[in-house]
């Protein structure tokens, strides 16, 4: 027996000046990558935040009209902390998003929107390795914002958007995929990882609901704990992990 490979992860490109994150849920990017965030945002590089839904079934004791609001509230909050100002909503349902035409041309619409160079999403495939199953939300809006990075230049997919002024988008040149069980490249999340921190405690209705642990604990504990693993594969430094997709 051989022991399994370890390769070691590349420096995600930096030649470029706009980013634009698409998830399904309030909290998916401040578990995924938000050190990285604040890192781009510090160094004068645009970031914006669309998320698919609300988050608006993901707590047990909250009804979804109270909690769509609450976890928007956060999550508004939580871009702040890493240096992100634009956040925006598409509105789809809560654990049900669907994947398919509709999708994909909402994600396109915000491509075209804000002409990012860089598009991340969180893990599209079914697992997030091993056995742990993904959710069907995570799997929809991850593989239709791999699609959407190309419906964005074409004109004659969703002919609508150009009626709306919103004209094709070429300039994607990847999309990352957060939270992947095949990363590629990494960013350095030593500068960003308290900001991470701080990012993540913002959903703290959604923490509290979601563990026992006094949240600050859990939080350190879970955002240091898959830096320093990533890092293993970094050079040693903390680091935040994205599987690299070219267009
Ligand atoms: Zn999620």
């Amino acid at each position: 027996m051989t022991e399994p490979t370890n390769p070691q992860l590349q420096p995600m490109p930096e030649d470029w000046r706009r980013a634009l994150a698409v998830v399904a849920h309030p909290d998916d990017l401040e578990y995924g990558c938000s050190a990285a965030v604040a890192a781009w945002t510090d160094g004068g590089r645009e970031v914006v935040y669309v998320l698919a839904t609300r988050g608006e079934a993901g707590i047990d004791t909250i009804a979804p009209a109270e909690c769509g609001p609450l976890r928007e509230r956060e999550q508004r909050a939580s871009a702040a902390v890493v240096g992100v100002s634009t956040v925006e909503f598409l509105d789809h349902r809560d654990g049900v998003v669907a994947y398919g035409p509709a999708l994909r041309r909402d994600i396109a619409a915000a491509i075209r929107r804000h002409r990012p160079e860089l598009v991340i999403t969180l893990n599209h495939r079914d697992t997030w390795g091993g056995v742990a199953w993904n959710t069907p939300d995570h799997v929809a809006v991850g593989r239709a914002t791999l699609d959407a990075a190309g419906d964005a230049g074409n004109r004659w997919i969703f002919p609508e958007l150009a009626e709306q002024g919103l004209e094709p988008w070429n300039g994607v040149r990847w999309v990352a995929v957060a939270g992947s069980s095949t990363p590629t490249h990494a960013v350095d999340a030593s500068a960003g990882l308290e900001r991470a921190v701080g990012s993540l405690l913002e959903h703290r209705a959604y923490i509290e609901a979601l563990t026992d642990e006094e949240p600050e604990t859990y939080v350190r504990g879970f955002l240091t704990g898959v830096a320093h693993s990533v890092g293993e594969r970094f050079g040693g430094r903390p680091a935040v992990a994205f599987e690299l997709f070219n267009r």
